[in-house]
């Protein structure tokens, strides 16, 4: 089975987009934990963590450019927010494509596990 985020940048499964260029997509989390709470992905798949390498890694500080740039853009900057990548059963992947969390709008808890 195709994975599934690969399918929401090909837009055959509908997302809400919020930004997208020639390497990033980005779009709002379908069960939002946060006022804000938007999924940055790369278009190559990319299946976790695990598997960021010399080749595909510049697609990563890319990623933290579209962060700082929709975290200003959406409001949430100046009192600040959280980036968060899950990576495994452990670390709570669900979707086994790189994706990075931006989660904002609310004093978030200080628990990180
Ligand atoms: P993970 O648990 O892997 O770190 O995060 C996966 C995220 O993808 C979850 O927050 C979940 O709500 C979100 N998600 C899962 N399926 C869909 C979908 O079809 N559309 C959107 N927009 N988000 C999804
Ligand atoms: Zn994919």
């Amino acid at each position: 089975m195709e994975c599934l985020f690969c399918q929401i940048i090909d837009g055959k499964i509908p997302s809400t987009k919020v930004y997208e260029d020639e390497t990033v997509y980005a779009f709002k989390d379908i069960h939002p934990m946060a006022p804000v709470h938007i999924l940055i992905i790369p278009k190559q798949h990319i299946a976790s963590i695990n598997d960021v390498n010399e080749e595909n890694s510049a697609v990563i500080s890319h990623i933290y450019e579209v962060a700082a740039k929709l975290a200003k853009e959406l409001g949430i900057a100046e009192d600040g927010y959280r980036v968060v990548s899950n990576c495994g059963e452990n670390g709570g992947q669900t979707v086994f494509h790189l994706h990075f969390h931006l989660l904002g709008g609310k004093k978030l808890k200080v628990e990180m596990c």
